[in-house]
């Protein structure tokens, strides 16, 4: 039981434990007193016996001491006529037995009519006894009952002690037995009671003799008990109940009456109370620790499966983690993740190195040491790139970098920001994007091209027109604009057929592309046979200077137009020219519609020629 709640409370089961101890040392208590209550009331009934054994002594040794005394009262009849021989006999009993102080004869009325010895002893003839004297009831009782009686203490006229043995006297008178006075003897207390005491064997026993609680006579011995063990047995003297013997024991005495026995039992109790509860104790403690250890075991078991699951997985991540860098390194993109503060290239792949065709270690190096070496604007880059750590987290970046060999690659650089540990890291994939580039330029010029002549289209014309308008507004420069109509262009492909007039349109542009000369002037097709020529900063004389460029440029080409009204029987274009300072309430469409309106007239005023925008409109 305790070793089951120990596994479930072992405060429990210890206190479980401490209520049996307890509950044993009491029953072990209560037995071992009630042995000791035992043996004790077996000694007091054996001392008890041996005091009525004492008090039965000092009975007979009393009968014995008097015996004489009744004897010589039996004699009274038939020597009381004598005197001579009475007194012999008193003489007699005096010289024998020394207990005696005197004897006496008291007459039928209670007086003292003769002493032996009389010396000393003569105040008292003729004393009579009176009612009022204490032994005035024994000598009735004596009297009556016909029995020698003896008296309680007394004072001696001698001094001392005494005792009075009153034994009745008679003689055969004329009516039968007579009652004829006591024959009284006179014990001294001292002597009578240590006579008697003698030679009892008492040697273990401390004896003392008491009249009504009162001690006459003592004689204690040296390891005398306490009173709790006095054992009183009565002493009938001369029909006198007033005497008791009060017997103590010794330590002695006591040693041989009672045994080692209840203390014993109670040590041997205890021991074996004390025994069991350690067991059980041991027990508890036992089982704890099988409960504590079975723990322990379950825990390191577990320690070990889970230690073992994490070495496991510690193989799986590192088989994962080598394929994965193995996998990057075989990646066309390099991958590189860069650690800030403090800024270092934390990790690299292959292609890093190879694709720049330095080894691992050169590069680590030429990047710690060097790194504009490897991109030029690298301080620029890493600039824009912290700021998405506060911003949006990923960007792609479009860099360049430089191989060993000086050549510089476009790289474009996906750029995504984590934060592990407390530190920022970048992880960096960049790919060699130089054909997209290429693809993409080609697409754009593609789309600002017109397919037929090579030229910027409108699209491209309406895009830099406001672009330019906006710059120069800033730069408070004016921007000049040609408009070009082919001249009957309708009757060419008429005549010569569409084919023809294809080609006529690509020489005129290649022409045209000729004629310009400042870097930012370019000729764009407007739609159909119509051309515009964009010169950002021309005012109108020198738009009109270009416009005449153009003239004899087409001059020059001499494509025969084989129905004109112009003389020369060539085909010629008409201008409309047009120089505007932009101003915030103008617009490019401002700009277009005077070229426009110029060109009107140049057609309306007879072609092969230019005309200017009004003046007057400009302002
Ligand atoms: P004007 O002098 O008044 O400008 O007379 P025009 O005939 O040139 O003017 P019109 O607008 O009547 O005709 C323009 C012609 O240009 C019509 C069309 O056949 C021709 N044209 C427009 N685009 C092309 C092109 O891409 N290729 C060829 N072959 N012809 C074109
Ligand atoms: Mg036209
Ligand atoms: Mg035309």
């Amino acid at each position: 039981m305790p070793a089951r709640s120990a596994k479930r409370n072992p405060k429990q089961a210890f206190t479980l434990i401490a209520l049996l101890f307890g509950l044993l040392l009491v029953a072990i208590f209560y037995v071992w007193q009630a042995l000791l209550a035992a043996e004790q009331a077996q000694a007091r009934a054996r001392l008890q016996l041996e005091a009525n054994s004492l008090a039965a002594q000092i009975e007979a040794r009393f009968e014995q001491q008097t015996a004489t005394l009744v004897r010589l009262a039996q004699r009274w009849d038939s020597q009381r006529e004598n005197p001579h021989l009475w007194q012999a006999d008193a003489d007699r009993l005096l010289r024998d037995f020394k207990n005696f102080q005197a004897i006496e004869w008291l007459d039928r009325d209670y007086r003292m009519r003769w002493i032996q010895p009389l010396a000393g002893n003569e105040a008292v003839i003729n004393f009579t006894y009176q009612k009022d004297h204490p032994n005035y009831p024994v000598l009735v009782m004596a009297q009556r009952s016909g029995s020698p009686h003896l008296s309680n203490t007394f004072k001696l006229a001698q001094g001392g002690q005494g005792l009075a043995y009153y034994v009745p006297l008679y003689r055969q008178g004329t009516t039968g037995r007579e009652f004829d006075g006591f024959l009284l003897g006179i014990f001294r207390v001292e002597v009578l009671l240590a006579d008697m005491l003698r030679d009892l064997r008492v040697n273990r026993l401390s004896i003392e003799l008491e009249e009504r609680g009162k001690t006459l006579v003592n004689r204690p011995t040296s390891d005398q008990l306490s009173n709790s063990w006095s054992v009183s047995s009565p002493v009938v003297l001369g029909e006198n109940h007033n005497f008791a013997l009060i017997v103590h024991p010794t330590q002695h005495l006591l040693d041989t009456a009672t045994t080692h026995l209840p203390l014993m039992i109670m040590i041997s109790g205890t021991m074996t109370a004390l025994l069991l509860c350690s067991s059980l104790c041991l027990a508890v403690l036992g089982a704890r620790r099988n409960e504590t250890l079975k723990n322990t075991n379950r825990q390191l078991q577990a320690e070990g499966a889970r230690r073992q699951a994490t070495e496991e997985s510690f193989k799986h991540n590192q088989a994962r983690l080598k394929l994965i860098i193995d996998m990057t390194d075989h990646s066309h993109d390099a991958l590189f993740i860069i650690g800030l503060e403090p800024q270092e290239l934390v990790y690299l792949n292959r292609t890093c190195w190879r694709s720049l065709g330095y080894s691992e270690e050169e590069l680590l190096q030429l990047s710690s040491i060097a790194p504009k070496d490897i991109m030029p604007d690298v301080a620029k880059w890493l600039h824009s790139v912290k700021k998405l750590i506060h911003n949006q987290g990923n960007a792609i970046f479009q860099q360049h970098v430089r191989n060993r060999a000086g050549q510089l690659t476009p790289l474009e650089i996906s750029v995504r920001h984590l934060r592990r540990m407390g530190r920022d890291y970048l992880i960096c994939v960049g790919r060699n994007n130089s054909e997209q580039l290429e693809i993409a330029e080609r697409l754009q010029r593609l789309s600002n091209q017109d397919g037929l002549t090579g030229l910027y289209n409108r699209r491209y014309f309406d895009k830099t027109l406001l672009s330019e308008w906006r710059r120069l507004r800033r730069d408070n420069m004016p921007l000049g604009l040609l408009m070009l109509d082919v001249d009957h262009f309708k009757r060419f492909n008429d005549h010569l057929g569409h084919q023809a007039g294809d080609d006529a349109l690509q020489r005129l542009a290649t022409s045209l592309n000729n004629c310009l000369m400042r870097e930012g002037d370019c000729v764009c097709r407007y739609g159909g046979e119509e051309f515009a020529v964009i010169l950002p900063g021309a005012d109108l004389p020198q738009c009109m200077h270009v416009a005449r460029r153009i003239h004899e440029a087409v001059g020059l080409m001499a494509l025969p137009h084989p129905e004109t009204s112009n003389k020369s029987g060539l085909l010629s274009v008409s201008i409309g020219a047009a120089s505007l300072q932009p101003m915030p309430e103008w617009s490019p469409h401002d700009l277009i519609k005077q070229a426009d309106d110029a060109l009107y007239r140049a057609k309306a005023e007879g072609r092969n020629r230019t005309c200017c925008a009004d003046q007057d409109e400009q302002t």
